[in-house]
C-alpha cells in the first residue's frame, strides 16, 4: 500500500511546535489525554453496538491496555473501541476541530510575550498532540469497528504526517509513543517505568469506567505476564463526598469537559426512592467562547447504571444552565433510552427540576460563603443565567436571589435587588434601572442627571437580555422595576415640597414655548413636557412607558421584525 504524506493544518502545526518545545511543566498529563480518548472510543463503540446489533464488532472485553518497552523506549496506549476510518484519521488528527483549542491559539498569538503565553498554555487542553511533549515520533494504528481495512498514521510533529492503509489492524486504536531520550538526571520522567505509569494512571484516570491494564513485562520467551488492572473504576458520583478528594473530582471534570482548568464548584446529589439517580455536576471557572452560539454543546452526560449513554444530554438541565458540566447516572432507565423517550419521561422532568434547584442553591451558598468565587461565577455566567428570569418562571425568585447588577452606587461592585431595596431612600417606591450598550454610554446619558443629582441609586444594565427580563419580572418585593429612560418619572416626592410648587409655576410660564416646540416637532415626538430629570442637559428624548427601548428596537429590527 502506498504511503501518502500530508501537511498539518496551520493551527495544528503551531500547536505541535508548542508541544515539541514543550512548555507544560507537568508533562505527565499526556497519558491522561490518551487514556481519556481511549475511554471515549470504548463508550462510543458500546453505544454503536447497542443501537445496531448487526455491527460487526467485538464488545466482549472492552478495555484499555498500556505497554512499555524500555529497550525500544516506547509506550503504547491501546483500546479496542470504535477506531477511526482512513478519512477520519486525517480529519480528526490532522486538523484542530476543537473550538476551545482554536480559541486558545488565538489568545496565544495575542499574548506576545512568552511569560503570558506560558500562563495560557497551562489552561488549555491539547488532547492527542500532548503526546509530542514526551515523544519525538508518534504512530497511531487504527481500524474502525465494522470496517475491514485499518490505517497507520505517523508523524514526528514537524509539519507533515503520513497515512497508510493496513490490512491486518486490530479493531480499535493503538498509539505508540517513541519516547525522547531519557534524562539521566531525572528518572522521575521515565515513561517506560512501570512504577511511573501506575502512578500517573492512579492519579489522573482512576475513575475511568473501563479497565486500564498494564501489560506485564515479557519474559525471555516473549510471552507477557498477566496484565494488571491499574484503576479502581469506581464511579465518583456513587461515592460519598468525604471518601473522594477534591483532586479526584477535578480530574473527572477535566475528562468530561475537556477543560484543563479546575472547576469553580463541585455539586453532588444523590436521589433515593422510586426513581434513583446520582448526579455530580460542575460549574466551570470560565465561560467557553461559544456559549451563545447555536451549536454550543451542553456538558451533562447521562449514564444508566454506570454505563455511559450519551453526551450533552439536553433534557437534564434547562438551557440557561447549559454551561454546567457533569454526570447524571440513573438506575431505572433502559440502556436503550433515546432522546425521544427522555423528552417524554416524567421522571426526567422531575429530575430536571430537582437538579435545577440544586444548582441554584449551590450558587446561593457560594454567594454567602465565598463572595469572590461568586463574583467569578457571575462574571462568567451571569448573562446566561439571566435568560432563566425570562424562561423559567417557577425558579424566577431563586434566580433573582443569586443575580447581581452593576450600579451607580459602587465603582466595580454589584448589588442584588434585595440589597437595593434595603438601601432605597425614604419616599422612593420604585427600583430604577437604565439599559444601554456599555456602562460608559449609560453614564453619559442625560437620563442619569437628575438621579445623580439626588443620589438615587440606578442599576446599570448592559446585557441585551436585561431589556427582556426586567419586563418579564416587572417587580420585586412590591417595588416596580422602572426604566429611567421611559415614561414620566416624578422625582418630586423625593425633593422637598417647594420643588413641586416651583414646577407648577414653571409649567405655566413655559406653556407657550412647549406649545411651539410641540408644533415644530409634530412629526417626530408625541409630547413635549418640562422635566425634573435633567440638571445640565437642556433636553432629552424619552420613550413612552410602553414603547420599545432603542436597544430592543434595533434588536427586533435586526431580527427582521
Ligand atoms: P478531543 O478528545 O478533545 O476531541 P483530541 O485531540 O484528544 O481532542 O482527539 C481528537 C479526536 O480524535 C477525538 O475527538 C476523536 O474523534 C479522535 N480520537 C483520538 N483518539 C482516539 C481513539 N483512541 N479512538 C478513536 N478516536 C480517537
Ligand atoms: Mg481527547
Amino acid at each position: 500500500m502506498p504511503t501518502e504524506t500530508f501537511e498539518f493544518q496551520v493551527e495544528a502545526r503551531q500547536l505541535l511546535q508548542l508541544m515539541i518545545h514543550s512548555v507544560y511543566s507537568n508533562k505527565d498529563v499526556f497519558l491522561r489525554e490518551l487514556v481519556s480518548n481511549a475511554s471515549d472510543a470504548l463508550d462510543k463503540l458500546r453505544l454503536a453496538k447497542l443501537r445496531d446489533d448487526s455491527l460487526d464488532a467485538d464488545v466482549s472485553d472492552l478495555h484499555i491496555e498500556l505497554e512499555t518497552d524500555p529497550d525500544a523506549r516506547t509506550l503504547t496506549v491501546r483500546d479496542n473501541g470504535i477506531g477511526m476510518s482512513y478519512d477520519e484519521v486525517g480529519q480528526l488528527i490532522g486538523t484542530i476541530a476543537n473550538s476551545g483549542t482554536a480559541e486558545f491559539l488565538r489568545e496565544l498569538r495575542e499574548a506576545q510575550d512568552t511569560a503570558g503565553a506560558e500562563g495560557l498554555i497551562g489552561q488549555f487542553g491539547v488532547g492527542f498532540y500532548s503526546g509530542f511533549m514526551v515523544a519525538d515520533e508518534v504512530t497511531l494504528l487504527t481500524r474502525r469497528a465494522g470496517e475491514e481495512q485499518g490505517t497507520r498514521w505517523t508523524s514526528r510533529g514537524e509539519g507533515t504526517y503520513t497515512l497508510e492503509r493496513v490490512d491486518d489492524a486490530p479493531q480499535g486504536t493503538s498509539v505508540t509513543l517513541h519516547l525522547k531520550p531519557a534524562d539521566p538526571d531525572n528518572q522521575l520522567h521515565d515513561y517506560t517505568s512501570v512504577w511511573k505509569i501506575k502512578e500517573i494512571v492512579k492519579r489522573y484516570s482512576d475513575f475511568i469506567t473501563w479497565p486500564v491494564r498494564l501489560v506485564g513485562e515479557r519474559g525471555d520467551g516473549g510471552e507477557a505476564a498477566e496484565p494488571e488492572t491499574l484503576n479502581s473504576m469506581k464511579a465518583l458520583w456513587a461515592r460519598s463526598r468525604d471518601e473522594v478528594s477534591e483532586d479526584e473530582y477535578h480530574e473527572l471534570y477535566k475528562h468530561i469537559s475537556h477543560d484543563w482548568r479546575d472547576p469553580l464548584e463541585t455539586i453532588q446529589l444523590q436521589a433515593e426512592g422510586t426513581f434513583e439517580y446520582q448526579a455530580l455536576l460542575f460549574l466551570p471557572s470560565h465561560a467557553p467562547h461559544d456559549l451563545f452560539t447555536r451549536d454550543f454543546k451542553r456538558g451533562v452526560q447521562l449514564y444508566v447504571k454506570r454505563v455511559f449513554i450519551m453526551d450533552d444530554c439536553e433534557e437534564l438541565l434547562p438551557p440557561y444552565l447549559r454551561f454546567v458540566k457533569g454526570v447524571v447516572d440513573a438506575q431505572d432507565l433502559s440502556l436503550n433510552v433515546s432522546r425521544e423517550i427522555l423528552q417524554q419521561d416524567r421522571h426526567i422532568r422531575m429530575m430536571q427540576r430537582r437538579l435545577t434547584k440544586k444548582v441554584l442553591s449551590s450558587v446561593r451558598s457560594m454567594m454567602t460563603d465565598d463572595a469572590e468565587r461568586y463574583a467569578t461565577f457571575w462574571r462568567e455566567f451571569g448573562t446566561v443565567l439571566k435568560e432563566g428570569l425570562v424562561t423559567d418562571s417557577d425558579n424566577r425568585d431563586a434566580i433573582l436571589a443569586v443575580s447581581s447588577f452593576a450600579t451607580t452606587h459602587g465603582e466595580d461592585g454589584t448589588v442584588t435587588l434585595k440589597q437595593y431595596v434595603e438601601r432605597m431612600r425614604d419616599g422612593q417606591d420604585d427600583i430604577y434601572y437604565i439599559t444601554g450598550e456599555s456602562r460608559e454610554s449609560i453614564d453619559n446619558s442625560p437620563h442619569m442627571e437628575a438621579f445623580r443629582e439626588r443620589g438615587i441609586e440606578v442599576l446599570l444594565l448592559t446585557d441585551p437580555v436585561d431589556e427582556v427580563w426586567v419586563d418579564a419580572v416587572g417587580e420585586y418585593e412590591g417595588k416596580r422595576l422602572r426604566s429611567i429612560a421611559k415614561g414620566e418619572i416624578d422625582l418630586g416626592a423625593q425633593d422637598d415640597g417647594k420643588a413641586g410648587e416651583d414646577r407648577e409655576k414653571q409649567a405655566e410660564e413655559y406653556a407657550g414655548l412647549l406649545g411651539w416646540l410641540r408644533e415644530q416637532l409634530d412629526e417626530d415626538v408625541k409630547e413635549v413636557r418640562l422635566s425634573t430629570r435633567l440638571t445640565v442637559s437642556p433636553a432629552c428624548l424619552v420613550a413612552d412607558a410602553n414603547d420599545l427601548t432603542p436597544a430592543l428596537e434595533s434588536m427586533y429590527r435586526a431580527m427582521g421584525q
